[in-house]
């Protein structure tokens, strides 16, 4: 159904998608910014086509540009991969009037689920739990709006409905800081995201990040891959991700999956997705759905034995899923660790030419990464160069095999974040036991 792919995406993450089509039969277009013409992965696909100069705006993020290579190299589907066009709705859109397959969720779900206020009140109609909040939208009234909080209780966190990547978000502890934080995350919404609309939920001061991967076909069948423990977090950003997450009960567990494969019903999604959810004191709390492939989504792989991304794809080309709920299995433990071109004390970008690269490896390790000797991280984009993954039977072998890989580890001429990665796998709390979202940067940032 699907013979050529058009990899709309760059890095570790085209690569990936490359080695699924490699292993479907189906023949890849590379697409790349003039920054991107010198990588492996391009030389790899069967063909590869220029879109534009270096900055994302002009290349990654140019659709016009993105559909006609798919038109010139007669492509049957585009795959957006994470971040970039991946959940434009609009894209997806214009991709499908164009003839061509999504390979992802349809333009209506992405609008959906991309605003986090319809996305919160479709989660509540099919039963999905969600942190208690402003129920839609907040007024221009500011006495409406202290109403609204002090019912909710201080401290509560006023978001963009369209905010994203950790931004468009303000904690308030107090009823004396709200309107002004209001208005701040209003303008600072109308500037980043060309949207003003802002919501309130409750804070949560101790939570930990868990979250639901799910696949779903065009035939209404539904599997949830489990959960994965995403707490390890500086500015909202992800750092390091273990499924399956600690300590969840499994009638918890089971009845998590049942919610979320209730909602995938309920929306008619499509394609793979992640549900994210906050989670204190034996709740969850759902905070926004992903309509996408994930950075993390390896550890669910090594502990399902399931092949997302071929899934995925398969899907697109409207295959029925090859799994069964009853087939899935949680077996064992995975972690991975995000490796960035970036300072471990600054945290400043750190591109340019890696002069030396030793990648780990041994029983239970797996890279996904695009980088090589000499390869030159550019500066244009984000600075995740590699994503060490390790298995184990249980969440202490994966650890202890992970403190393996990092030391194995090297990267030269550029500044990477190993550094901090080996500090909190040798952390002996966060060895001990699952942690919230705060501890990184409460605990082992300087
Ligand atoms: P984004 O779309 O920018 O990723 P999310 O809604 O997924 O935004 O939130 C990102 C992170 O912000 C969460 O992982 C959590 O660390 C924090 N966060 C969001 N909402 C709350 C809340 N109600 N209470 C506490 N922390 C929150």
């Amino acid at each position: 159904m699907i013979d050529k792919l058009v990899i709309a995406n760059r890095g570790e993450i085209a690569l990936r998608i490359l080695r699924a089509c490699g292993e479907l039969g189906i023949r890849t277009v590379a697409l790349h910014s003039q920054a991107d013409a010198d990588t492996k992965y391009v030389r790899l696909a069967s063909e590869s086509v220029c879109i534009g100069p270096a900055p994302a705006a002009a290349s990654y993020l140019n659709i016009p540009a993105v559909i006609a290579a798919a038109e010139v190299t007669d492509a049957t589907a585009i795959h957006p991969g994470y971040g970039f066009l991946a959940e434009n709705a609009d894209f997806a859109e214009r991709v499908e009037q164009s003839g061509f397959i999504f390979v992802g969720p349809s333009a209506e779900t992405i609008r959906l689920m991309g605003d986090k206020i319809s996305a919160i009140s479709a989660m509540k109609a099919s039963g999905v739990p969600c942190v208690p909040g402003s129920d839609g939208s907040l007024p221009d009234d500011s006495d409406e709006i202290m109403r609204i909080a002090s019912d909710i209780g201080y401290p509560i966190i006023i978001k963009a409905t369209a905010g994203g990547g950790g931004k468009g978000m303000r904690v308030v502890h107090t009823e004396a800081a709200l309107l002004n934080a209001w208005q701040l995350t209003r303008s600072e919404a109308l500037a980043a995201f060309g949207n003003d609309t802002v919501y309130m939920e409750r804070y949560l001061e101790k939570p930990r990040h868990v979250e639901f991967q799910v696949l779903a076909d065009t035939y209404g069948e539904v599997v949830v891959l489990g959960d994965r423990d995403c707490s390890m977090q500086r500015r909202h950003q992800k750092v390091l991700e273990e499924a399956p997450a600690p300590g969840i009960p499994d009638d918890v567990r089971h009845d998590m999956n049942e919610r979320c494969a209730n909602a995938c019903r309920e929306i008619g999604y499509r394609g793979a997705g992640t549900f994210e959810f906050l989670y204190e004191n034996g709740e969850f709390f759902f905070i926004e759905m992903n309509t996408r492939l994930q950075v993390e989504h390896p550890v669910t792989e090594l502990i399902t034995g399931v092949d997302i991304v071929r899934e995925q794809i398969k899907i697109a080309a409207g295959e029925p899923l090859s799994i069964k709920q009853s087939d899935v299995r949680l077996r064992g433990h995975a972690v991975e660790c995000r490796i960035n071109a970036e300072n471990s004390e600054t945290f400043l970008p750190s591109p340019g030419q890696i002069t030396q690269y030793h990648q780990p490896g041994g029983p239970g390790i797996r890279v996904d990464s695009h980088i090589f000797n000499n390869y030159k991280v550019p500066p244009y984009y984000d600075s995740m160069i590699a994503k060490v993954i390790a298995y184990g039977e249980n969440r202490e072998q994966a650890i202890q095999r992970m403190r393996g890989a990092l030391r194995e580890m090297v990267v030269e001429g550029i500044d990477t974040n190993i550094s901090l990665q080996q500090r909190l796998v040798d952390d002996a709390a966060f060895r001990q036991r699952a942690l919230d979202i705060h501890y990184l940067e409460r605990q082992l940032l300087p």
